[in-house]
C-alpha cells in the first residue's frame, strides 16, 4: 500500500471498528478508539485510531477530524505515562508501506521507553492477552 492506493474496509482495525475483531480496549469515545498492541514493542504498547473516518494515514485525515483525534491521542499518552511511569515515551505513525506502516487504517502508536532498554522488533511476538488485560486496567485507572 503506497500512499496513492485507496483505503480498504477489509483492514484489520477497521474491523475491530466494527466489533468484528477482538481487541484489548483501553478508551473510546465518539472520535476514537484505544486499544493494546497485540505485538507490542514495549510493554504498554498502545494504538490510537479515530472512528468514522476512511483515513488510510495521517494524510487522508478530515481536518476538522483532526484536532478532537489528536486530543484523544494526548489523552491516551498521558494515561499511559501515567500508569506506566516510564523514562520516555514514543508517538508515532507512518505512512504506507515504505514508511513501515502494515495496516493501512490511520493509528498513533505510543509506545513507552524506559533507558536501557532496547525497543522491541516491529512485528515481533504475540503479547499474552491477559497480561495486556491488566496493563490497560491499569491505563484505563488513569483516565
Ligand atoms: P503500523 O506498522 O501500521 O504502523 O502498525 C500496525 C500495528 O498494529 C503494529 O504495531 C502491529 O503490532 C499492530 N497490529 C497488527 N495486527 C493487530 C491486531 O490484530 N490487533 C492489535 N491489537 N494490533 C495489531
Amino acid at each position: 500500500m503506497t500512499l496513492h492506493d485507496t483505503y480498504d474496509p477489509t483492514n484489520i482495525f477497521a474491523k475491530i471498528l466494527r466489533g468484528e475483531m477482538p481487541a484489548v480496549k483501553v478508551y473510546e469515545d465518539d472520535t476514537a478508539l484505544a486499544f493494546m498492541d497485540v505485538f507490542p514493542q514495549a510493554e504498554g504498547h498502545t494504538l490510537v485510531i479515530p472512528k468514522d473516518v476512511t483515513a488510510r494515514n495521517l494524510l487522508d485525515m478530515p481536518p476538522e477530524k483532526l484536532g478532537p483525534y489528536m486530543l484523544a491521542v494526548q489523552k491516551i499518552a498521558q494515561a499511559v505515562a501515567a500508569a506506566l511511569t516510564p523514562d520516555g515515551l514514543v508517538v508515532t505513525q507512518f505512512n504506507g508501506a515504505p514508511a513501515g506502516q502494515t495496516v493501512y487504517h490511520l493509528h498513533f502508536h505510543i509506545i513507552p521507553r524506559n533507558e536501557g532498554v532496547p525497543l522491541g522488533r516491529h512485528g515481533g511476538g504475540m503479547a499474552d492477552i491477559g497480561e495486556l488485560e491488566k496493563l490497560a486496567g491499569r491505563i484505563r485507572a488513569e483516565l
